[in-house]
């Protein structure tokens, strides 16, 4: 690995530590070592960025575009490669590592397009006098980012970031440091220039100094709720904040479903990315008349589910991306058992050979209590719980019973009581017929509740822009 990237130079931490990222496929190959950066390094970064943007943003926005377009090529010129080491760094499938690579270039394309779109406007005036507004940049953005989707999310961030001429620090998760290394370099090679753009690598210690930076006008953040607190309870008044965060995201099912299409929505929500999505199904909430049926539906799905290592032929579900992540999940299985929970699916054993990595199967809950920890909070992992209701209504109060609102799905052939779902459930994306999980790159994509923060939410669509630029009011 190369490294900090600080002023124009790739160079380790100043503290001389460094760390090590194994694959979660097997824990004894390690696939990098990286920084651990401190809050030197972090500093450091932030001087070099606040030095050096305002060439960048005064290129304009035609010359912005032109070099995140070149980005974009070079990243999909490599988005088979960066699929294999995203395999091997966090534990995808290769399908699903092919989905991101090829994804993340058409995010870079979308924001080079909305660089050209910052427009402010005029006003009328009695006196002849010209007012009108105009968007600059924001100036240092912290892009602070999780590893469940290590190019797809930085893109979404460094893209408009850049788009509007700001400089970005950029802090990948220390789960994944090479794919946000891989990022960077497509960027740099692409003629970002080195003075509006740094990377630090490492965890929580360079994080926190990042964002207690009274230099950085802007952070934004994609991770857990816990750490998302702590940065909105650091950032000064003055500072923008932009926080995404967990999900507990519910999949209702109601009587007239097709249950063999509802229980491949659910199947495909709660165990694509082995459950690590931060719009995964982890609350099934079905009608009692068809409880039974699509139980045994849903069980079979999961039962049949083929885990391995995502490179392996035919591998539906790769493992969990860290040691902490598998043994958080096991204490929800643990959990479950003392909550009378009866446990339908995850108890088969593993396949030969995967002893070393961080495995585990796709487990299904039924009876589970809805304020039980296992209905309530965010796992992360394979986990669904399924809970039965009576009516539509009960279906929608428990729906909302939780301190999320990330994403919340339906499955009906009534096409009056989804919009009636859509109007009166808490949550910033609604799906009809969908997995929860996915998300059009040119739409608004946002939580409610605990998901997220309310003044800035989107992380997608051009609303983002407002986000990276501020906006004067000019008198001539
Ligand atoms: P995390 O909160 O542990 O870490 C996220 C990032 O924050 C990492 O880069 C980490 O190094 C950094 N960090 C840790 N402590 C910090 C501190 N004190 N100050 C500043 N930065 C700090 O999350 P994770 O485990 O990487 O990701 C999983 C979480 O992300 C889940 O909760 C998931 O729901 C959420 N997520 C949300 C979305 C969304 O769009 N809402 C998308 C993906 C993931």
């Amino acid at each position: 690995m190369k490294g900090n990237f600080i002023g124009g130079e790739w160079v380790g931490s100043a503290s001389g530590r460094t760390r090590e990222r194994r694959n979660p496929a097997d824990e004894r190959e390690v696939v990098a070592v990286f920084p651990d950066s401190d809050t030197k390094d972090a500093h450091d970064a932030v001087s070099a960025v606040a030095a050096g943007y305002r060439e960048w943003a005064e290129r304009g926005p035609e010359a912005r575009a032109a070099v995140l377009y070149r980005a974009a090529d070079i990243l999909a010129a490599r988005a088979d490669d960066l699929a294999r080491d995203l395999v091997r760094e966090e534990g995808k499938t290769l399908a699903e590592a092919l989905t991101e690579t090829r994804r993340t270039p058409s995010n870079l394309r979308f924001y080079a397009g909305e660089a050209l779109r910052v427009a402010g406007r005029t006003y009328a005036t009695g006196d002849g006098s010209l007012v009108y507004t105009s968007r600059e940049p924001v100036g240092v953005v912290v892009a602070i980012t999780p590893w469940n989707f290590p190019l797809n999310i930085p893109s979404r961030k460094l893209g408009p970031a850049l788009a509007a001429g700001n400089g970005v620090v950029f802090k990948p998760s220390e789960v994944t440091p090479l794919t946000g290394q891989r990022l960077v370099e497509a960027l740099l090679e692409a003629g970002v220039p080195a003075g509006s753009l740094s990377l630090v690598q490492g965890g929580g210690e360079a994080g926190a100094a990042l964002v207690a930076d009274p230099r950085v006008g802007a952070v934004t953040f994609t991770g857990s709720y816990d750490v998302g607190a702590a940065i909105h309870r650091a950032v000064g008044p003055s500072q923008r904040c932009q926080l995404e965060m967990g999900g507990k995201n519910p999949v209702i099912v109601l009587e007239d479903a097709d249950l063999d299409r509802a229980a491949d929505i659910v199947v495909r929500g709660a165990f694509g990315l082995s459950g690590q999505a931060c719009t995964g199904t982890s609350r099934l909430i079905v009608h009692e008349a068809v409880h039974d049926a699509l139980v045994e539906r849903v069980v079979a799905l999961a039962r049949a589910r083929r885990v391995g290592d995502g490179l392996g032929d035919g591998v539906q579900m790769g493992p969990l991306a860290t040691r902490a992540q598998l043994e958080k999940t096991q204490r929800y299985l643990d959990l479950a058992a003392t909550a009378n929970a009866r446990l339908r699916a995850g108890d088969e054993p593993l396949g030969p050979g995967l002893e070393h990595g961080n495995f585990v199967r796709p487990a299904v809950f039924t009876d589970v209590d809805p304020s039980s920890p296992l209905a309530q909070e965010e796992i992360f992992g394979p986990v669904l719980s399924v809970l039965r209701v009576g009516s539509f209504d009960d279906a929608i109060s428990v729906a909302n019973d939780t301190a999320y609102g990330l994403s919340a799905g339906i499955v009906t052939r009534d096409l009056g009581r989804a919009l009636d779902f859509a109007r009166r459930v808490d949550s910033g994306l609604v799906k009809v017929n969908q997995p929860t999980t996915g998300m059009a790159m040119n739409a608004p994509f946002g939580g409610l509740k605990n998901s997220s923060t309310q003044t800035f939410k989107e992380q997608a669509g051009e609303t983002m822009m407002h986000f990276y630029t501020v906006d004067k009011t000019v008198y001539v």
